[in-house]
């Protein structure tokens, strides 16, 4: 097979940057979309700076369903005159079918720890801005499906849970060039500390893209911290991409001990930490972040672990 260039769309979010992907095939995808202003102010341009416009893109292939990657889909969407396919994990289509369950999301997760009375107003407020519009997904994906974009160009489609519960990678196939979104999280972007709701699914992501998906070549939603602080870059070659997997294990492994201790349970001294309950477990890997700030990464892991490890205390 002859194989797909792909090109990677810059948008910035505030402390973020957000990268989606232009897959150029024979039925051109796009892989995550950003957020709601992304398309107009990111992709468009992108795109044109290719010699290539959005109404040629039949595929919206998104990675996960956080605002900052299908913010921008239903906007995408109509201006590819609805002609392209959007296609998300089951698990995940409830987010891009409703504002309202990011709120959920929130509320029945971090907030507990966030001590922010107008937490749930915020959010509703962001996913309002944010997401341009609720959407039913074209194609809803359970893992192991093979899309074909025309040509001999296919992406086959491998669930890699944990980040989110609809988390998929997409690969193009004979390439091996891997789309993750934020399922390989390394050390975390903005925020300093990786992000997943579910631990040992994170963990047994990681191991599967390591050693059944070996990808020749990742491209991550973000550019995320390596081991030494320092942002990866978002494409990385076959030994940084191997080095990225091992290096996100590789921490998942030390927050999974400092969690299991039991003797950083946090103490009454501790109640006024920002990190509080999870004060030692901050202290233990050096974490000196401001965990508040959203989508606080920080405390979301640690209440996956906290729920995993039967830490309900
Ligand atoms: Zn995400």
């Amino acid at each position: 097979m002859t194989g797909a260039a792909v090109h990677p769309l810059f948008s910035p979010w505030g402390r973020f940057g957000l990268y989606s992907y232009f897959i150029d095939a024979p039925e051109p995808a796009i892989v995550d979309t950003g957020i709601a202003s992304s398309p107009a102010k990111g992709l468009i341009p992108a795109l044109e700076a290719l010699g290539r416009s959005i109404e040629e893109v039949r595929w919206i292939l998104l990675t996960h369903g956080h605002i900052d990657h299908l913010g921008g889909a239903k906007a995408l969407w109509e201006l590819t005159g609805g002609k392209a396919k959007v296609v998300i994990h089951a698990a995940d289509a409830p987010l891009l079918r409703s504002r309202q369950v990011h709120v959920e999301d929130y509320v029945n997760g971090r907030s507990r720890y966030l001590k922010d009375p107008g937490g749930a107003e915020n959010q509703a407020r962001t996913a309002q801005a944010v997401i341009s519009g609720e959407m039913e997904p074209a194609v809803l994906l359970q893992g192991g499906e093979t899309l074909s974009l025309g040509g001999d160009v296919t992406v086959s489609v491998h669930h890699v849970p944990g980040h989110t519960p609809g988390s998929v990678a997409y690969v193009l196939d004979g390439q091996d060039a891997v789309f993750t979104g934020d399922a390989v999280q390394i050390h975390g972007a903005a925020n300093r500390f990786p992000g997943y709701t579910d631990p040992n699914a994170y963990r047994a992501s990681l191991e599967y893209l390591r050693d059944e998906v070996r990808p020749q070549r990742l491209y991550l939603g973000h550019p995320y911290r390596g081991a030494d602080g320092e942002p990866n870059g978002v494409e990385l070659d076959r030994e940084r991409a191997r080095r990225a997997l091992q290096e996100s294990l590789d921490l998942e492994a030390r927050i999974r001990n400092s969690m299991s201790d039991a003797g950083l349970q946090d103490g009454p001294e501790d109640v006024d930490s920002v990190y509080f309950p999870f004060a030692r477990v901050a202290a233990d890997l050096g974490y000196t972040s401001d965990p508040t700030l959203e989508p606080s990464p920080f405390f979301t892991t640690l209440d996956g672990y906290r729920t995993q490890l039967n830490l309900l205390s």
